[in-house]
């Protein structure tokens, strides 16, 4: 009881009664979590916290021990604490209800998503999972390059199953929220907000998790998603899985975790060909309510290719020029307004410089890594691939490749360049591989 405690502190220090209505009366106990004690200070004013701090935190701890027999930690807290905690309680407890719309861009439906040959199969699959979650395919892995739709189809199947049925527990999340949580909570190193992490995690019924790739290489985060996947799989919950690149090629991912990638369903999606990119720019006016002449629809189509951001991006910055100069948007004021986007003729360069970037991101490995000299396959693999590429793609000479790839000798290259040459020939999955490289180094 604590008025009996504080009675015990005046008592014992001989307290007066204006320094006991002044200092102690005023304390009240505001929670207690985690074997914590929290005190909340009438004032706000710092000076008074600091007092107190330093002349009863421990003759309080005292006698919370005597009457309680408990042994706890103590804090003072000030008003704006207790504030700002309830508001972190509030956002903690919506992010465990069931629908964590905000999370989720109210544009990105099935209505707005365009089909077209390059996604038909993950739009397919995507909307058999939406419904139907957790009972067909699971998990469903979605793969693809950067802009090309894996987000809005997840959000998508989101929003399907949450209007169909809005009690359903969706959570949408990043890898690298994911990861981050993680690493809070281990940092914190209070068990009990990890098993809330957990909790919450393992409570869903249909969880999303974009952009996979960023987890590999951190083991407690790969150790922690394994634990979640394993526990909503088994109990028939869906798992949907976005990726830049299909769980085969993500050569350094734990080998446990490629496997159950591949339990589900894998779909991926491609760059989209010119009808699809003229129907996207299309769907985006009429969404967006103007009109745009064919041919500067057609100028854009035909000049952004690989990426569908762009290509939405391309056309708000006609539309935007337009405005801004209150001109007419024709095939001319587009011209000028793209021009730092659109070089006309400007082919890209390829050079060993690009080749390497692109490996090293593909791979996920550090340049260092890459023309260093560890001889693990997770790196030796992606070097050979370097040096056939750049022996492949440009004019430049053995000699020089192995300069470039940090003074490497002839010999060296030769038998990268043949292994890999070799392997093309007779292994289906580094064909593709190699494939997939060259169009991101040549889109
Ligand atoms: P990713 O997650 O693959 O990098 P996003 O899902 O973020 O790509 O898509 C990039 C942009 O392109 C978004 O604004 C999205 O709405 C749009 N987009 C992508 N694919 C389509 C499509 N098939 N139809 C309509 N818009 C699309
Ligand atoms: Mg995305």
């Amino acid at each position: 009881n604590w008025e009996e405690i504080l009675e015990r502190v005046q008592t014992e220090h001989e307290m007066t009664y204006v320094s006991f209505d002044t200092w102690l009366k005023p304390l009240k106990v505001y929670s207690f979590e985690n074997n914590t004690v929290s005190i909340l200070v009438a004032s706000s004013q710092q000076m008074y916290l600091k007092y107190i701090n330093k002349k009863y935190l421990l003759p309080i701890k005292v006698a919370i021990a005597e009457v309680t027999g408990l042994d706890c930690n103590i804090e003072f807290i000030l008003p704006e604490d207790a504030d700002r905690m309830e508001a972190d309680k509030l956002d903690s407890q919506k992010m465990s209800v069931n629908v964590d719309k905000a999370n989720l861009n109210p544009r990105y439906t099935f209505d707005t998503f365009v089909v077209g040959k390059n996604n038909n199969f993950a739009h397919a699959a995507s909307l058999a999972v939406a419904e139907s979650p957790g009972e067909i395919y699971n998990p469903l892995f979605i793969y693809g390059g950067v802009g090309l739709g894996k987000t809005h189809l997840m959000h998508s199947i989101a929003h399907f199953i949450l209007e169909r049925n809005p009690d359903t527990k969706v959570l949408y999340v990043t890898s690298e929220t994911f990861t981050n949580e993680v690493i809070e909570n281990i940092r914190s190193g209070n068990n009990t907000a990890m098993s809330k992490f957990r909790e919450k995690y393992r409570s869903i019924d249909v969880l999303l998790i974009d952009d996979i790739q960023f987890i590999i290489g951190k083991e407690s985060t790969q150790e922690e998603f394994f634990h979640t996947f394993n526990d909503l799989h088994s109990s028939g919950k869906q798992i949907i899985i976005s990726s830049d690149k299909p769980p085969k090629e993500m050569s350094t991912l734990e080998e446990r975790l490629k496997s159950r990638f591949e339990w589900g369903l894998i779909a991926d999606i491609s760059s989209p060909d010119y009808e699809t990119r003229m129907a996207i720019l299309r769907k985006r006016e009429e969404l967006d309510g103007y009109h745009i002449d064919d041919d500067v629809i057609q100028y854009i189509a035909t000049n952004i290719k690989s990426n569908i951001r762009e290509l939405e991006g391309a056309l708000n910055i006609v539309v935007a020029f337009g405005n801004l100069n209150k001109r007419k948007i024709d095939l001319e004021s587009a011209k000028e307004a793209l021009k730092n986007i659109i070089s006309p003729d400007e082919k890209r360069v390829i050079t060993p410089e690009l080749i390497i970037n692109t490996i090293c991101e593909h791979f996920h490995i550090s340049r260092e890594d890459l023309t260093g000299s560890k001889r693990n396959s997770e790196i030796v693999f992606p070097r050979q691939i370097a040096m056939y590429l750049c022996r492949e793609m440009t004019q430049t000479q053995f000699k020089e490749i192995g300069k470039i790839m940090g003074g490497k000798d002839h010999s060296t290259v030769i038998h990268g360049y043949d292994k890999i040459a070799y392997e093309v020939k007779n292994n289906e999955n580094v064909k593709n591989t190699i494939n997939i490289l060259i169009k991101k180094i040549n889109p």
